[in-house]
């Protein structure tokens, strides 16, 4: 029998807004411990929340850019549950009516393009964190009532690749958008997958398990592997999947039982009596839309038409902002397309990675790109010693023509001077170029390696390849 996997994802990212949802505090990262925290946002009796609008805009923002419905009458509730965490004994959330419904995002799979229904967008606070050690237990409430979007996806992905994908697009809309810095090791973006099988062509649903709180794009398709095998397994055996929230354990690589699956009855939501209903202007929802930016999806369609570029070059080019306008700068210069793209790819993400530098953290610029280009181009240097310097050119920020003329690394383009250095080689190799002479062609490459050695490697190739051809007849 062939089953297929159904994956629904519900994504919490975190805003980049300067304050929490419901009071001034600040919502900086890695403060010392209960540092920012005020009576609201720790549950004390008697205070009343104040929505933060920034983070409605940047809910409206969310919901347009993935083409949702924005309801222009949304509801703030309380979702109850009782956890060290949570001083108020409740979470305000949405529920009934969420801020913005009905979207889709499209992923890139091997068969073409596929839309992935989003469910729905809501508002919501985050909680605090407890920490334990061996003896003790800890409670940090800086991160109480920092601003989330939970972002809820129809089940439509039917494979961990498809997850991942859904993920990866999400994450890069919310970082163009500026309003998420999509950092997953601190928590920004987060995602919990709802997964179930199949038998192949069945349309009814399988029964459901959640794996809570994955914070990597590889956990997520290691776990989601790992479950759907479960789950087949499991009823290969004639046994049940149960319904419940399962913990991935990425040392062991595997999922484990945490907690029963709870209904939407345990939260016992209802409308939270200190929140009047949000009731938003349709001008201010139009003027959000006039300022969204260019969207990764169809900045990747444009790379493609317009530069040429291929299908993943396109998507890893337009995946972060910084990169597909550094690409786009570089070209509007003047330079190559398929090169811009070949040198960023290969040689610039290896040398930013290698040193875990970011784009922005790197001096490296558009125009040290276009005039390392252009010194290749000119047959200035070859492309050898252009990716020899390019490590040195990106963490320095040098000048790449300043830096060839010092260092002396400017190609022998003068055939003159290459015709006499060719000849003193041929006269050292007597034997080399007799053997040549009776049909050892190859060796050739010998008589180009001996020439780069005496000019450490700066004879320009083409020349020296069309020299010795005329100088060994
Ligand atoms: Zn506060």
């Amino acid at each position: 029998m062939e089953f297929e996997s159904v994956i629904g994802l519900e994504v919490h990212a975190q805003l980049k807004t300067k304050s929490k949802i419901f009071c001034s505090c600040s919502t900086a990262f890695g403060d010392e411990p209960n540092v920012n925290t005020c009576p609201v946002c720790t549950g004390m009796p008697g205070v009343l929340p104040i929505l933060n609008k920034k983070v409605v805009e940047f809910a409206i923002k969310m919901g347009l850019a993935v083409n949702c419905t924005i309801n222009t009458y949304s509801i703030f509730a309380r979702k109850n549950y009782f956890y060290p965490d949570l001083p108020k004994g409740y979470q305000i959330s949405q529920y009934e009516l969420p801020i913005a419904e009905h979207g889709y995002l499209v992923i890139q799979t091997n068969k073409g393009d596929k839309k992935i229904g989003i469910t729905r967008i809501h508002m919501e606070e985050d909680a605090g964190k407890s920490i334990h050690s061996s003896s003790e237990s800890f409670i940090d409430l800086n991160r109480t009532g920092v601003p989330l979007l939970e972002i809820v996806s129809e089940p439509d992905l039917r494979s961990p690749e498809e997850a991942v994908s859904y993920l990866k697009a999400l994450r890069s809309i919310l970082v163009y958008l500026d309003i998420c810095d999509g950092n997953m090791e601190e928590g920004s973006f987060r995602c919990d997958a709802n997964v179930s099988i199949r038998p192949k062509g069945e349309n009814t649903f399988g029964i459901r398990t959640e794996i809570k709180n994955i914070n990597s794009f590889r956990h997520v398709q290691k776990a989601l592997e790992y479950e759907i095998e479960r789950q087949i397994d499991l009823v290969l055996d004639g046994e049940e999947v149960v319904q419940e929230t399962r913990l991935y354990d990425p040392q062991k690589n595997i999922t484990k039982p945490m907690r029963s699956k709870e209904e939407a009855h345990d939260y016992r939501y209802f409308p939270d009596p200190d929140l009047v209903p949000l009731v938003l202007d349709e001008n201010w929802i139009n003027e959000i839309k006039k300022s969204l930016p260019e969207l990764p999806e169809s900045k990747f369609k444009r790379f493609k038409e317009n530069y040429g570029l291929g299908q993943d070059e396109a998507l890893t080019l337009t995946a972060e902002k910084d990169l597909a306008d550094f690409f786009e700068k570089t070209v509007e210069l003047g330079a190559n397309p398929k090169k811009v793209s070949n040198w960023i790819l290969s040689e610039l993400l290896r040398v930013l990675h290698e040193h875990k530098l970011g784009l922005k953290e790197s001096k490296f610029t558009p125009f040290q790109l276009y005039n390392l280009l252009e010194l290749i181009n000119k047959g200035l240097i070859s492309g050898k010693i252009g990716k020899n310097i390019f490590e040195h050119l990106v963490l320095s920020g040098d000048d790449p023509e300043k830096y060839v003329k010092e260092k002396g690394l400017i190609q022998i383009s003068d055939s003159s001077e290459l015709e006499a250095i060719i000849e003193k080689i041929l006269d050292n190799f007597p034997k080399e170029v007799e053997r040549y002479k009776n049909g050892e062609k190859k060796l050739q490459g010998f008589f180009v390696g001996q020439v780069m050695k005496a000019t450490k490697g700066k004879a320009n190739p083409q020349l020296v390849n069309s020299i010795l051809q005329k100088k060994l007849v």
